[in-house]
């Protein structure tokens, strides 16, 4: 038996887990220095680290300016991932939520809302008043989900100071037109991470691992995309099948086979913070998950169960424990943030202390 499985046997809450022998050893192998880890425990969820400074639901809220609605409807969410955020339909109902928030201590907030049916949110009536919230409050951290854009609309965002832009990025057409109901192409996609990653915010993508129906498709051409168009960081989700409708269900993805593309992920950027966001299966299926996670070398997990802390401890990694959205890790990292954007046509690096 490898050290890391018989670690794993020596924790109470990992004990009876059942980990792939081989995987385990091949991530051993392949775990050079043991590189430290982040645990995230942001505002929008509960989270099991309660001792964790910052930690509720007031440092890190989520905001969606059409509350639960969502034209795209797709069959993993059905618009269900807004619905426990707070609404703000209108750009005056942002301006009045952030200064609540802020009042209460937020650090930042995770900005998204419901697609058309072209996977467009419309955020235009609300660039001036994301430029006032950055005038005023220029330590407040934005982070928003962009889902595809244009050029034009990715320089708007740019311009109203957003802090770091978010989008799922798919690999598969069939997941596309099938999962997504949605008229545009795996290029779209692409074009899209082309066109943020050239502006001056820092572009944070998503792969949501098991998005065709629980099945792994297209994911491993999401990763390609990600290495010709380098991102800060990548957020890795497993879907839950618990949204989808009765007549599309979801089987939940495969651990083991999680663990495997984590590996390959790991391998394909390996200086890119690779994250594990707070979306994943419950039960044994998010304990074995976060496990491979935390054996494979990513850099941050989002709400670990309870033994990651002890099974982190055991395998030598050093640990960090921040009550942000893990979206927002590269600040934490001291990461030389982006050249000025092409469009500015200088080139300026621009070091970041951490603040925390
Ligand atoms: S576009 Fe986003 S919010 Fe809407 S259903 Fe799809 S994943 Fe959910």
């Amino acid at each position: 038996m490898s050290d890391w499985l018989y670690a794993t046997r020596q924790i109470e809450a990992l004990e009876d887990l059942v980990l792939d022998p081989a995987l385990v050893a091949a991530l051993e192998r392949q775990q050079h220095a043991p590189a430290p880890v982040r645990f995230h425990v942001p505002g929008f969820k509960s989270c099991s680290l309660d001792s964790a400074p910052g930690c509720g639901k007031e440092s890190w809220p989520a905001i969606s300016i059409t509350g639960g609605d969502c034209k795209l409807q797709c069959d993993h969410c059905k618009g269900k991932i807004l619905v426990p955020m707070i609404p703000a339909r209108t750009a005056e109902d942002l301006w009045r939520v952030v200064n609540e928030k802020i009042a209460l201590g937020a650090a930042g907030m995770l900005l998204t809302g419901g697609s058309n049916h072209r996977n467009e949110v419309e955020y235009d009536p609300y660039y001036p008043t994301l430029r006032r919230i950055k005038s005023t409050f220029p330590h407040f951290r934005i982070a928003l989900h962009t889902a595809l854009v244009e050029q034009d609309a990715a320089w708007r965002m740019e311009d109203a100071g957003i802090d770091t832009a978010m989008l799922d990025v798919i690999g598969a057409q069939d997941t596309i037109t099938q999962v997504y109901h949605l008229k545009r192409s795996v290029a779209d996609f692409e074009r899209t991470l082309e066109t943020l990653t050239a502006t001056r915010m820092q572009v944070v993508p998503h792969i949501v691992i098991g998005l065709h129906y629980g099945k792994m498709l297209g994911e491993w051409n999401a990763l390609a995309m990600l290495q010709r168009h380098t991102p800060c960081a990548v957020v890795l989700v497993v879907a839950m099948p618990f949204y989808a409708p009765p007549q599309r269900l979801f089987t939940t993805p495969d651990s083991h086979a999680v663990g495997h593309f984590f590996r390959a992920a790991r391998h394909a950027l390996p200086d890119i913070p690779l994250l594990l966001g707070c979306a994943r299966p419950p039960g044994r299926a998010k304990l074995e998950i976060e496990s491979y996670a935390i054996m494979a070398g990513l850099n941050g997990l989002a709400h670990p169960s309870e033994g990651m802390v002890e099974l982190a401890s055991r395998l030598g990694r050093p640990m960090h424990v921040l009550p942000t959205c893990c979206s927002i890790a590269s600040e934490f990292e001291l990461l030389e943030p982006k050249p000025i954007s092409n469009r500015h046509d200088k080139l300026a690096e621009i070091k970041i202390t951490a603040t925390i």
